[in-house]
């Protein structure tokens, strides 16, 4: 018989996984989580695998140290399978930014999976592992999750520790969940979520047991819909996914409330001054010098220039260009500057509505289905994938994306909570829970 390792690679037809461990690594045969298998994103340090973040630049870079996720995850009895593909640094919607080949969506092969925690979602659908780890900075996660038909969890951000987690965009980036099974995904969630040493801005708050104690009726919530995100709807189905979920909840006991957030059109463009600001200085370690591969030159300035040019793909680059250029002398507070207050102010429209008395939010979680490959060669066409995503991530809400079949294909809808009540999201998540 061949080990469980070969069988995976074998099996992964969609280029899920860019590596695969020749055992599943294991540290302990009992625990909480024994028997469950977990991929990793390829931006998440697991100690002695590659960590590559879809990067060439990072192509011959193997991790000295586990992620505090990745490490909490085998203190469970979880098994780790693999690493997965990625849009390069999580900057994508599809994977086709993935120096490594694009992934495949296991409903549909023509079309993308989403991205950038593609492999992730990838991996999940088509049954390679029970639970994958992604990262969600805009909706990395989430979307992915809707294209592929799976659960996508963005935590409130703070509840994960960041600690071996590739910084994109620091003050959006969190680590988030993807399973096929929500009663998987929330075991992860209660062991990975929690106070870390190693990340300051992890919250002390203590996690509720939430596989456990949660209600199970949706009797008496206040839920919002807000219109401009029905207004941005491009395909129908996206839209009837989301009424037969609030035909579901109001079934429940729920009341369904249409609301307003006057500041949408905004979230993208805000989101976008912010990511790329941010991302050009992360990215800023990566020089040749001290991580991944080097192109030689004679002069250090010339190494650097030409290992970063050559290392960093099309989309890297655009966005280390523009982040660069909203943080300049002179644009800084024409551009970064407005959008941190900008952000700020779409934070407040959220708690005014929570404020208000409503408990949770619905939306569709993506404008379209999942798109074909090519579809989206624009990159404000691509932008525009993240329109329903980018405004919980900014307001550092916590966030899923639920999979409601339609017509063949699958769509998500997305619940966002008030921040630290997870808890609202799990409960109605069962109520429309397709698996
Ligand atoms: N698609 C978004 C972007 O490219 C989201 C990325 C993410 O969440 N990592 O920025």
């Amino acid at each position: 018989m061949k080990p469980a390792s070969t069988q995976l690679k074998n099996l992964d037809h969609f280029n899920a996984f860019l590596h695969v461990p020749n055992e599943p690594l294991v540290s302990l045969s009992s625990g909480r989580l024994a028997g469950i298998t977990v991929a990793v994103k390829d931006n998440i340090a697991v100690e002695g695998m590659p960590l590559t973040c879809g990067s060439k630049l990072l192509g011959n870079f193997i991790s000295p140290y586990n992620a505090t996720a990745v490490a909490q995850i085998l203190d469970v009895g979880a098994a780790i399978v693999g690493k997965t593909n990625m849009d390069e640094f999580g900057m994508g919607s599809s994977c086709e930014y993935s120096a490594f080949g694009h992934v495949l969506n296991p409903l549909d092969h023509t079309r993308v999976p989403g991205g950038s925690s593609g492999g992730s979602a990838a991996a999940v659908a088509a049954g390679l592992c029970d639970v994958a780890l992604g990262s969600d900075t805009g909706g990395s996660v989430r979307q992915p999750a809707a294209f592929c038909g799976v659960y996508g969890f963005k935590p409130t951000y703070g509840r994960i520790s960041r600690y071996g987690l590739v910084a994109f965009a620091s003050s959006l980036d969190q680590v988030g969940i993807l399973s096929a099974d929500l009663n998987k995904l929330i075991e992860v969630a209660e062991n990975i979520c929690g106070y870390d040493i190693n990340d300051n801005t992890t919250s002390r708050k203590p996690i509720p047991k939430w596989s456990t104690d949660l209600e199970k009726n949706v009797q008496g919530l206040r839920i919002g819909v807000p219109q401009e995100y029905l207004d941005g709807i491009e395909e129908k189905e996206c839209r009837q996914v989301v009424d037969n979920a609030i035909e579901q909840l109001k079934a429940g006991g729920a009341t369904c409330e249409s609301i307003s957030l006057p500041l949408t059109p905004h979230v993208l463009p805000t989101y976008y001054i912010i990511n790329t600001a941010e991302a050009s200085s992360n990215l800023s370690r990566f020089d040749g010098g001290r991580f991944g591969n080097r192109t030689p030159a004679n002069r250090f300035h010339d190494m650097v220039t030409a290992s970063r040019d050559h290392g960093f793909g099309e989309e890297v680059k655009r966005r280390i260009l523009l982040g660069t250029y909203v943080l300049s002398k002179g644009y800084y507070d024409q551009y970064f500057d407005k959008a941190t207050k900008v952000r700020m102010l779409i934070r407040n429209e959220f708690m005014h509505h929570f404020s208000d008395g409503i408990d949770l939010l619905l939306t569709p979680t993506t404008p379209t289905r999942a798109f074909r490959f090519g579809e989206k060669s624009k990159p404000l066409t691509m932008y525009g994938s993240d329109r329903f995503t980018a405004a919980a991530s900014l307001a550092g809400l916590p966030a899923i994306s639920v999979p409601m079949p339609v017509d063949g294909l699958l769509a998500g809808v997305q619940l966002i909570a008030p921040h630290f009540r997870e808890d609202l999201i799990f409960r109605s998540c069962r109520y429309l829970s397709y698996y």
